[in-house]
């Protein structure tokens, strides 16, 4: 570090990893839960283990479209010739008995007739009228699904904690569940605050700015499946404030504002929760989102993110996501998403917070690497627009040469 830069640290200030180890400590899954169809539980998470009441699949069945034969009737040195004695179609099966010397015609995911336990794939085979000339070199048993190897009968399905995706509704539904139990919504309530922050529909006067935290924040919590309590824009004034945490910690299991928790003459969230219930910490050593403050009132979880744009973003999907998925149920917590690219530009820093920075993959052939997307002050909300991932400078780094691996953080995943 050189000499004449002095770290960027200040007292009290709590790193990130000890920040998140408070939070995911202090809070543990809301109680209730429902009982949902199955495209209702889209997003929400299980509160009990699904157990397969049935094998999937039902029965041994093909994986290929061919001839069912029985293994003991192949020659391993030149071509065997099979009579073939019937058809299995999917949802048709051939009834009879595959015996010595026979094959049946069969169709993907038709049920493996009695007597037959291999599939011989039907573009190796040579057909004249009802007979079939079976090449050697099939292997006992290929080609075959058997009954339960997706989901054996009386096995858990799906673990309690999972949170349902397109891949478990489609499980759920293969095993002919029609409904499942998941915890009940997690009720959300937010507000902005600020005498200056407008509400969006009007026009600004002077020295207003309009509100954009409400919008990431429903966008945000919209998209977690979180059953909204949007308190709107309260000004900076104890007694405004008071009213709305008291309001919001009634009706909610989570209060989350934006603003005011800074060390300004109109910054009081910070007092006001101490005031009414406790804080844990509320100033951390990352860049954007210092202020931020953690907390609760009686049994609601308290999130004081700050107020400028990007800070609100970053502080919640660092801090706030994960809170919410394990008061969801969620467990365990999807694993954080990091990887290792280089850095296309240099990058100044200094040592002391750790920094999220809006990157944009860069991607030639096969090789990511990662840039800066736009201009990177925490007021300037396009840049998380443009960005597709974080490029997460920890603490002690003191700047990044083009070039230097940086971890990045993508936005978006698939499932
Ligand atoms: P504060 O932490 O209250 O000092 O806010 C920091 C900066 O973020 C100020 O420039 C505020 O005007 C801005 N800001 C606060 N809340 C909002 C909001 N809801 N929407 C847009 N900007 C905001
Ligand atoms: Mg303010």
């Amino acid at each position: 570090m050189p000499k004449d830069r002095p770290a960027d640290t200040e007292r009290n200030q709590v790193s990130v990893a000890a920040a998140r180890r408070i939070i995911l400590d202090s809070i543990s899954p809301v109680s209730g839960w429902e009982r949902v169809a199955v495209r209702a539980a889209l997003g929400r998470v299980l509160c009990e283990d699904v157990i397969a009441p049935c094998n999937v699949p039902a029965h041994d069945n093909s994986a290929m479209d061919g001839y069912a034969v029985r293994a003991a009737d192949l020659s391993a040195e030149g071509d065997t010739a099979l009579h073939v004695v019937g058809t299995a179609f999917a949802g048709q099966p051939f009834s009879g008995i595959v015996g010595a010397g026979q094959a049946v015609r069969i169709m993907t995911g038709a049920a493996i007739p009695e007597g037959a336990d291999t599939i011989v794939v039907q573009e190796v085979v040579r057909r004249e009228a009802d007979r079939i000339f079976v090449p050697p070199g099939q292997k006992a048993g290929q080609n075959l699904r058997r009954a339960g190897e997706d989901l054996p009968l009386g096995g858990v399905a799906l673990a309690a904690g999972t949170r349902c995706g397109p891949a478990e509704l489609g499980l759920i539904a293969s095993l002919g569940i029609a409904e499942v139990t998941v915890r009940r919504r997690l009720r959300v309530a937010f507000f902005s605050t600020g005498d200056e922050i407008a509400s969006i529909g009007r026009p600004l006067a002077p020295g207003q700015v309009y509100d954009s935290n409400r919008y990431t924040l429903f966008g945000a919590l919209s998209r977690l499946g979180c059953e909204l309590l949007d308190m709107g824009v309260v000004p900076d004034d104890p007694a405004a404030l008071e009213d709305a945490f008291r309001d919001a910690c009634s009706a909610a299991d989570v209060v989350i504002t934006s603003g005011g928790v800074s060390v300004g003459e109109a910054d009081f969230i910070r007092d006001m929760m101490s005031r009414m219930g406790e804080v844990a910490f509320w100033k951390l050593a990352i860049k954007p989102g210092r202020p931020m403050a953690f907390g609760r009132i009686g049994n609601a979880v308290l999130f004081g993110l700050p107020g400028n744009p990007v800070a609100v973003l970053v502080t919640f999907y660092q801090f706030v996501q994960d809170a919410l998925l394990q008061m969801m149920g969620v467990s365990p917590l999807p694993a954080p998403q990091h990887f290792a690219v280089p850095c296309a530009v240099a990058i100044r820093k200094q040592p002391g917070r750790c920094e999220f920075m809006r990157g944009k993959l860069l991607r030639e052939g096969a090789r990511l690497s990662v840039t800066l997307a736009g201009a990177q002050g925490s007021g300037v909300l396009r840049s998380m627009s443009e960005a597709d991932c974080f490029i997460v400078l920890p603490e002690d780094c003191g700047g990044i040469e083009p070039g230097e691996p940086v971890l990045v953080q993508p936005f978006s995943g698939l499932v």
